[in-house]
């Protein structure tokens, strides 16, 4: 890096959309950066199998990691039916998972500032400069502020003064990754090496295998990844996002949290409407559950401080490309700001195209998203 870096960026959210921007400041245009992440212990996996999409591959690439070395390879498709033959067809893909990037992208920022236990709380803006402030009463000055704190974000509510709420989908996403280690070796067979898929109206699930947890990628090492797509009245959220111990989640309910009443009407769901491999991987599985949400693509550019990733917008992850769109957003800011220097102008004209370009293609790909949610019927409730 420069002796002298063209400016200073302070990055709210660590997970892999501000881990990628922090990635292509630095790396493309030499800033300084520092990110801070409000999780204070290990970080939540909130996408657990990642698609390997080409936004995703170029930033590996940048940081010198060979996109196969962190992905498990799938050769077929399979579409399983409850009564009947699954229908195959041959389908090479490439598949990691989130903390496989998280980890990857973590050490390549080994040396660069990642605060965690810092809950974003103000922004201020001048002419000059933007100051934030944390929960825990760390204040902080950079030239410029990304906001990639999520469907959630505190950072947009800050900057637009509006409390968008994310809007409830329809329907939840179960989930579960196990390493393939700790089930039995007739189901990761079944399951290995294919992108596994079952569909009826108001459901849709499907399986592949993601690297082990620390990044293995060969037999046996490797974990098998699960989303089940279930319809689901608003009414019914709150009981499924409570605990044993009372807890209400919002967003993401943890692993080892669903309630064992719950965790039973699941099994019994699987059991009812499942193809058996499903159901038996199902009942092999730690749940976890995400309710779908969406937020419309929103306004990037507040003077110093941008919104990328989730924050600025979510697409449904039938899509695959919350990571991957995350990443563009990053790698299009990028020219936007080159050869910007902290002290001068900002090149507003630049930032406005970024924003239009970004929320044009996020808008094409949540359109797409809805298509694919309604051809399962998911979400029409
Ligand atoms: C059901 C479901 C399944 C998905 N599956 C996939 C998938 O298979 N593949 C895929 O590519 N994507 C998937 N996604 C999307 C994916 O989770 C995100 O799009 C992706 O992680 C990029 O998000 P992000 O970095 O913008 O935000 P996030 O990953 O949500 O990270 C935001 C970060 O900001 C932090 N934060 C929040 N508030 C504050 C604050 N006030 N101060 C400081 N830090 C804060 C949070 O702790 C978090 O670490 C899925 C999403 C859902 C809902």
């Amino acid at each position: 890096m420069s002796k002298n870096p063209p400016f200073r960026a302070s990055i709210v959210g660590g997970s892999v959309g501000g881990l990628a921007a922090a990635i292509e400041l630095k790396q493309q245009l030499g800033a300084t950066v520092a990110v801070y992440e409000r999780s204070a212990g290990a970080m939540q996996a909130r996408g657990a199998g990642v698609v390997m999409q080409p936004e995703v591959s170029a930033l590996l690439h940048k940081i010198g990691v060979e996109t196969r070395s962190v992905c498990v390879q799938l050769t077929e498709r399979v579409a399983l039916q409850r009564d009947g033959e699954p229908q195959r067809h041959r389908a090479p893909q490439l598949m990691t998972a989130w903390d496989t990037l998280y980890k990857t992208m973590r050490s390549y920022l080994a040396h660069d500032c990642y605060r965690q236990d810092s809950r974003l709380l103000i922004i201020e803006q001048s002419g000059s400069d933007v100051s934030i402030s944390f929960e825990d009463g760390y204040q902080t000055t950079a030239d410029i502020l990304i906001g990639a704190d999520g469907v959630n974000s505190t950072c947009r509510r800050l900057l637009s003064g509006d409390d968008v709420e994310p809007a409830y989908a329809g329907y939840v996403a179960w989930r579960g990754l196990e390493p393939e280690s700790e089930l039995p070796p007739a189901l990761v067979n079944a399951l290995s090496e294919r992108f596994t898929s079952y569909i009826t109206p108001g459901m849709q699930m499907l399986c592949y295998l993601v690297p082990g947890e620390d990044g293995g990628t060969e037999r046996g090492r490797r974990r098998v990844n699960w989303v089940w797509y279930v319809n689901t009245p608003d009414s019914e959220l709150e009981t499924l996002m409570t605990s044993d111990s009372g807890t209400r989640y919002r967003s993401f309910l943890p692993p080892g949290q669903v309630a064992s009443n719950v965790n039973l009407r699941i099994q019994d769901l699987a059991h009812n409407a499942l193809p058996t491999v499903f159901t038996d991987l199902v009942h092999a599985s730690t749940l976890f559950m995400q309710p779908v949400q969406d937020v419309a693509p929103q306004k990037r550019v507040y003077r110093r401080a941008l919104l990328i990733g989730d924050a600025a917008g979510t697409v449904r992850p039938h899509t695959a490309s919350g990571t991957s769109k995350a990443f563009g957003d990053a790698a299009m800011l990028v020219e936007a700001l080159s050869a910007w220097t902290g002290g001068a102008d900002l090149p507003t004209d630049r930032l406005e195209n970024w924003e239009a370009a970004r929320n044009a293609e996020l808008t094409a790909i949540a359109r797409r998203g809805l298509q694919l949610a309604a051809h399962s019927g998911l979400g029409l409730l």
